[in-house]
Order: structure tokens, then sequence, then C-alpha cells
């Protein structure tokens, strides 16, 4: 389970929410910025509790019920996700469940009870009654259907007994009243229901399927062999691939289906979509393995493995299984395990390597996808400065921070990690692509005669630049044509910086300057600015960020006339505009908006 996160609005709830702290690795304690100092800081409660929401997030709430169930309400139409919520007294007085009941939202409820030595407050009739949550089997298992689910509880309610066929560990504990003649039964069988309504059908998913002749659809024939092996040879999997996909994915969801119904089998008992490493690229698997709604796994093809599909089987499970069905016509083969099988031990997964931009340093300047990329990461590679902003991590998440400024070494540790099928998040400030490891990341793939590396899924993402993010605090000074330039000439020489400032300047751009100086650089800001002078006034605008978006960040406007080397440091944003940029007092507040109009004379 995900470790929750325990919100509080002051300090009078810290102590209470230590204890809880304690309970679950790697949760961490949310306080209101400025009211109490706690493990994460957050603006806004509303806000706060929303997005953990829609991230999945398990919330403990120390205060009234009736103020979270404000804050989430307008996030509850979403059915998508419904983490356990709940509140809890600030005391430690009481304990309520609030929502996530299909989550273990009471398991959870208890659990904190019985820290604090009180009763939970448990609503739910059925677990009242059995101890347990009937209707919320553990990872593994799925129920046929809730609406079937509901029913089957009312009954055991209104005083029925069950019997459990199959095998289902997680009911030996409960409080059920069973009967080896009762009416009711709780079935656990990877078969479909067959609409028996005395009957609460639980799918174990514990069936694999192995498909071959990914792609074309057609079956393990040599033309289908051929289509998808283009694909992965060619290295840009998703571009060479994507014609020839079209539908494909369709026609292996199709084939799957078919050979699920030809045993009774249930989709829901369907653990994972199985196909050889050599097709790794092949999106049409992709989308297979979304549609199935199961996680996709790749095992060699090796000739020791028998026959194909069946030899994938053979190749990626590490369990007893039993081979259903091998159709090298239609290629699927499916294998039945007594039990659930868990899809991590299944082969291997297709590696991800994510290059993020964490934005200017505040986590709501952050994408949504670059924050879900970090919670599904494995391994988060990263100057070690950037790592700790990327945080709050789990525990089961590898970091490999480091200060060493070997930026090709690190992208390819990272495709090295991604290529053992890992979860890899490469993290950079501000806009990946902008003077920060993204160019890193494709130099090395380049470069690189590595197959395994060209199958990784690489994806990159945008963030928030420095400059935008400073702008952005200043008004608007790019609000025209502009340009960015990196002042470090660690890996260009200077007289191309030069040249770039001359034909910048000369053609009034607005300049956003990164790297401007360091203590390895000390007169080339200087440089820069002559060079500047030459071709604007004394009165022109002039930004300079430092820290944006971080603790302590400072906003400062001048002109060019003013303006130091001493001024900037290697923190700061320096934005100088053209002879258009133009500033004005923002009223009451002291402060000064600097913008570039979009129109030219
Ligand atoms: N990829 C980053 C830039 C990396 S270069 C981005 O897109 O923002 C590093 C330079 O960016 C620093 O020397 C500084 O000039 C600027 N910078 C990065 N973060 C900043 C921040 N929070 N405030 C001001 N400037 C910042």
């Amino acid at each position: 389970m995900t470790a929750p996160a325990i919100v509080i609005l002051g300090a009078g709830a810290l102590a209470t929410a230590r204890r809880i702290q304690a309970l679950y690795a790697d949760s961490q304690v949310h306080g209101l910025q400025g009211r109490v100092e706690a493990d994460v800081p957050y603006r806004e409660l509303g806000a706060h509790l929303r997005e953990l929401y829609a991230r999945g997030t398990p919330i403990v709430a120390l205060c009234a019920t009736g103020i979270v169930i404000r804050c989430v309400a307008p996030s509850l139409s979403n059915k998508g996700v419904e983490p356990p919520v709940l509140a809890v007294a600030e005391d430690g007085s009481a304990v309520v469940p609030l929502l996530g009941g299909l989550a273990g939202v009471n398991v959870m409820a208890r659990e904190i009870a019985a820290m604090l030595a009180v009763p939970a407050a448990i609503t739910t009739s059925g677990e009242l009654r059995f101890g347990t949550c009937v209707l919320n089997p553990p990872d593994g298992y799925t129920l046929a259907d809730i609406g079937q689910g509901k029913r089957f509880v009312s009954d055991l309610l209104a005083g029925e007994s069950t019997r459990v066929e199959g095998e289902a560990p997680w009911l030996d504990g409960a409080q059920l009243p069973r009967s080896a003649s009762a009416r009711l039964a709780i079935r656990v069988t990877p078969r479909v229901w067959d609409g028996r309504e005395d009957e609460l059908v639980i799918h174990p998913r514990s069936v694999v399927a192995a498909v071959t002749g990914a792609g074309a659809g057609a079956g393990a024939g040599a033309g289908a062999g051929a289509g998808a092996g283009a694909g992965a040879g060619a290295g840009a999997g998703a571009g060479a691939g994507a014609g020839a996909g079209a539908g494909a994915g369709a026609q292996i969801v199709a084939r799957v289906r078919d050979a699920l119904d030809a045993h009774g089998l249930a989709p829901l008992s369907l653990a994972a979509l199985l196909a050889s490493s050599e097709h790794m690229t092949d999106p049409a698997l992709a989308e297979a393995a979304a549609n199935l709604n199961v996680p996709l796994r790749f095992a060699p093809t090796r000739p020791e493995d028998g026959e194909p599909p069946a030899n994938l089987l053979h190749a990626a499970l590490r369990i007893p299984y039993e081979t259903l069905h091998n159709d090298a016509t239609a290629g699927v083969a499916l294998a039945l395990a007594p039990l659930a099988v868990d899809p991590d031990t299944i082969g291997r997964a297709r590696g991800r390597l994510t290059v993020i931009g964490l934005g200017p340093g505040s986590a709501d300047l952050m994408v949504p996808a670059a924050r879900t990329a970090l919670n599904l990461a494995t391994d988060i590679l990263g100057y070690d400065t950037y790592v700790k902003m990327a945080g709050p991590l789990r525990a089961d998440q590898r970091v490999h921070g480091t200060d060493n400024r070997e930026e090709l070494q690190r992208a390819r540790h990272a495709f090295e990690l991604a290529s053992e099928g890992r979860a890899v998040v490469m993290v950079s400030s501000g806009d990946p692509g902008v003077f920060a490891m993204a160019s890193a990341v494709l130099e090395v793939l380049e470069a690189s005669q590595n197959t395994d590396w060209a199958a990784v899924e690489l994806e990159i993402l945008p963030g928030v630049s420095a400059a935008m993010a400073t702008a952005a605090r200043a008004g608007a000074p790019l609000g025209h044509d502009f340009c960015m330039l990196s002042l470090s000439d660690n890996l260009k020489p200077w007289a191309i910086i030069e040249k770039r400032l001359m034909h910048a300047a000369e053609a009034d751009l607005v300049m956003a300057f990164y790297n401007p100086i360091s203590r390895a650089r000390p007169w080339q800001l200087d440089k820069a600015l002559d060079i500047v002078r030459e071709y604007r006034g004394a009165q022109t605008q002039v930004v300079l960020g430092r820290d944006i978006g971080r603790p302590g960040s400072t906003l400062r406007t001048i002109t060019l006339g003013e303006l130091r080397s001493s001024d900037v440091d290697m923190r700061t944003m320096v934005i100088v505009g053209s002879s258009t940029t133009r500033r004005f007092g923002n009223g009451d507040e002291g402060g000064e908006w600097v913008y570039t109009p979009r129109w030219y004379e």
C-alpha cells in the first residue's frame, strides 16, 4: 500500500500525527505552511487534500470530519480512485474512516485506533459483523461484480451462512457464518461467473496469456514476425511500429479473449500479458495490455523452452502452472496457476526512462505528469540537490544521487538500469531540455549500439524553466521575441557566446541568461554585459530572479546601468529586456510589473 499522508493544520496535532506516522513506514506529516513545521509543507488544505486524493494517496487528516468532507467533496464523482480517507481527532480520541471502503480504510482505522487505544468508528455493517470486509479481497483477487457482492453481504447480514469454495486464505480469520450445506457460497475461481445469485464470485489473477506474432495479428507466421521485428530493429520503435500497429492491438485483445472464452476463464482472472522480448517496442502489445488492463511482461524466446507460444510461459513463469491452451496458429497460449500470480514475478517489464523537469522548485510548479512518473519510479537519478527536491520518495525507491557532474556517465547509468526492466526517472531542474539532462540522454542513446538501450521506453516530460518562472513573477518580460543563453563556457567556446550575445543584442531580443556566473567563471558575466551595453541603453530593464520557487526566493527589477555582476550568482536568472521592455508601479503593494509589449514599432 502507498504510505498515507498524515495531514495537520497546526502544532496541536503534531504529537498525535507523529504517533500515527510511526505505524506506517515512509509516511510523512504534511503541515500547513507558516502554522506548523512538518515534513511536507502545504499552502491550502482543500487543494492539498484534493491533490493527494487524485493521486490515490491514503489520507489521515487530523481535523474535523466536516472539514475533510468539504475539502474532498468536489473529487468524489471521480470513480477512478478512492483511496482511504480518515479523520482523526487532534488529541487521538476518535478515529473515523470516511472513504475508501474497498481500499482498506477500515483496516487502517482499526490499526490507528488500536495504537491510540480508542475504538474505531466503523460503520460498515458487514465488517462489524464478520470482522473483515468480504468485498475487499487482497491484491491479486477481484470481485466478479460489485452489485452481486452487495446483495450477497445483505443476505449474510440477514442471517444466512455460506460455504467457501476454492482458496481464500484471507478469510481464514474472519468470523463468517460458515456451513458446508449453506445455500450461499463464496467461490474463488478463475472461471466466468455463471450469473447464480447465491454465489459471491472472486477471481484470482491466476491466468497468464502469452502471445506471439505480436502486432501483425495473424499469428506466429513468418510475415507477422518480420513486421514486428522491423519495428524493434529500427530502434525508434514508436515511429516505425505505429503505422503497422493500428488495429493490431485490438486483434491481440480479441485473440486473448477468444482463448479465455474457449476455457470459460474470466478476463478478470488475467494476471499479465506476456510476449517475446524481441517485440518489446511493439506499440500494439502495449495497447493490448492497456485494453486488457493487465501489465505487459516479456520473456526471451529460447529453443530449450519448447514450441511457441507456450515456450514463453516456460521462460517466464517461476511457479507451477498448467498449460491450458497452446495455439501456434492464433499465437496464444494460456497458463493457469493454482493461486493468484504476482505479475512482477513473471519474466520482466519493458524498462522505462523518463526524463523530467522539476520546475523551479516548489511542488506546485511541477507538471502532474512528472509527479506521476516519480510515483511510478523504481530508480531515481540526478544531481543530489534535485533528487532531494523531487521527494518525498518511498523507501522502496532506489536513489542514485550524485554530486558528480559527469552527465553523460549518469545518462548511461540510467539506460543500464532501464534496460534491466526498471522504471527509471532522471531529474533535472526547470525543463529537462533546457541546458539539462535530456540532451545528454539522447546523446548517449544515439552513440550507443546497444539494442537493449534502444528498446527502453524513453519519454521526456517538459517542465517550467527558470526563465518562465522568473518572468511570471516579474510580469511578462518575455512577452515578445526572446532568446535563452547559457553563459557557461564549460561546454562551448567563449568566442561563440560572445558572437551570440552580440547578435542577440543587436537583434533587440530579450535575453534570459542561464548559468550567468560561478566561482570557476568569475569574469564572463562582466564581459557579456559589456557586449550587451554596446547595443542597449543604460535604462534597459533587467530582472534578477534568485531561487525562484524555492525558500528565500528574491526578485529584483533594476536597469542595465545599475546591474553589477556582484548582484548575480549561479542561482540567479538574469533577464535583460529589449528596447521596448517597460515597468510600472504595482499600486499599493509597492512592487513593480515588468513587461514587454506584444506590438513593435
Ligand atoms: N534546466 C534548468 C536550467 C539549468 S541551468 C531550467 O530549465 O530552468 C542552471 C541555471 O538555471 C542556474 O545557473 C540559474 O541561472 C537558472 N536557475 C535554475 N533554477 C533557478 C531558480 N529556481 N531561480 C532562478 N534561476 C534558476
